[in-house]
């Protein structure tokens, strides 16, 4: 970069920070990067500067960004219907309910706008089959930050400045047989994440699943996997809970689901599908044409079985790549899920990764990085990744 070119960014930058300092709240610490264009695996700045993107907004365009079909359908729809509210009947909603609950638990879907509004809707649900009860969930766990979903969201930092909180929640430790314990006849669900992905991806044993799946059988409580962030192919099958063998009675998805565009989904086994009844609950913006349009691209695309055998392959040449670099002391994950944990900071790594070899990635504590790649990266692009994060973390 030219000392000229330099100097427009930084002036753009300090420029953008000052106006969002002035009008947006300041609940979020940015990089100083502005993107202005995507495509693929790469994001680039407003310099024209290319990024590769192992981050993919949070595990969002999950297909890359900016893919293709899900431009077209999105075109298509928004320039035909764009919405009508829940008032009508619209067939992108119909036809994406259909293929979402085929694809997964075979009972009912409701739509959303968002992953806090899935948990939202799953609490309430759950609440109402039991006609109240408690929802036990498990420490280290991220459901949201609307008030149901912050409630079993257990961290004190994220809760404290917002009690209270809804009551009837407890978080257990990540054990079966703390989840054994917690379980009872006053249990309403027990709601946890396969892979909880925001605390820097924990693997929940299989052991604890299973007795989760168990403790709510005896009880009559419903178990309810928050997909959000595992689902949809991230972890090399389009839903996480099929590879644990656990099948849980409801499942909540978002993030990836529209391809990019904002939707939630609950989506529940048939024992749960006459719960929720006419006017229990509601979302203006829910299941708009737009949304579904994308998400049926976007699930089509992810459910080719070629895309998640080689999520689950590329997710092992990236965790080999990793375990090989400096300052790396352990990698976990599963599928293209992956963290690693350091001996130095992940903040510092993840800005020299950003600014001085264009690569995307988030620090989720003090010392983890997480790395969430689009399912559609290349072994070339793994490759490429690895020797930029080797240059970050070398400094
Ligand atoms: C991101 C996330 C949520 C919240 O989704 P939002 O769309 O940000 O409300 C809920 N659960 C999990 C597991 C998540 O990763």
């Amino acid at each position: 970069m030219s000392p000229r070119a330099a100097h427009d960014t930084t002036a753009r930058i300090q420029d953008l920070e000052a106006r969002e300092y002035e009008h947006v709240i300041q609940s979020y610490a940015r990089l100083p990067v502005e993107f202005v264009r995507a495509k693929g695996s790469s994001l680039w700045d407003e310099q024209g500067n290319k990024y590769l993107d192992f981050l993919c907004g949070i595990s969002v365009t999950n297909i890359g960004h900016c893919h293709p079909r899900v431009v077209a359908a999105v075109r298509k729809q928004v320039g035909r219907l764009m919405h009508v509210s829940n008032l009508f009947y619209t067939e992108p909603a119909v036809l994406l309910a259909q293929r979402l609950a085929e694809s997964s638990l075979k009972g009912r879907v409701f739509f959303c706008n968002s992953g806090a509004e899935a948990t939202e809707a799953a609490i309430k649900l759950a609440r109402k089959a039991r006609m109240g009860g408690e929802i036990v969930t498990v420490r280290g766990a991220f459901h949201g930050r609307s008030y149901g979903a912050l409630s079993a969201t257990h961290e004190e930092s994220k809760q404290a400045p917002f009690a209270p909180l809804v009551p009837g929640f407890r978080a257990v430790d990540p054990t079966p047989g703390a989840l054994k314990q917690a379980v009872g006849p006053k249990t309403a669900a027990v709601l946890l994440e396969p892979i909880q992905g925001e605390s820097g991806v924990h693997v929940l044993s299989n052991e604890l699943l299973h007795a989760a799946r168990a403790a709510c059988d005896e009880h009559n409580a419903a178990l309810i996997f928050d997909e959000v962030q595992c689902g949809m192919g991230r972890t090399g099958t389009l839903w996480a809970y099929e590879q644990v063998g656990v099948e849980p009675d409801a499942l909540t998805t978002a993030k990836a689901l529209g391809g990019g565009l904002p939707i939630g989904a609950l989506v529940t086994a048939p024992i749960l599908a006459d719960v929720l009844e006419t006017g229990d609950h509601g979302s203006t913006f829910a299941g708009g044409p737009v949304a579904c349009a994308a998400a049926l691209e976007a699930l089509e695309i992810t459910r080719d079985p070629h895309l998640l055998a080689r999520v689950t392959e590329a997710g092992h040449r990236l965790l080999d790549g990793l375990e090989h670099l400096p300052h790396v002391t352990s990698v976990r994950g599963r599928g293209l899920m992956l963290a690693c944990e350091l001996e130095i900071s992940a903040p510092e790594v993840v800005h020299r990764a950003l600014l001085e070899q264009r690569l995307v990635v988030n620090a989720t504590g003090p010392t983890t990085l997480r790395l969430l790649p689009p399912l559609i990266v290349t072994d070339a692009e793994i490759d490429e990744a690895v020797g930029r994060l080797e240059r970050a973390l070398e400094g």
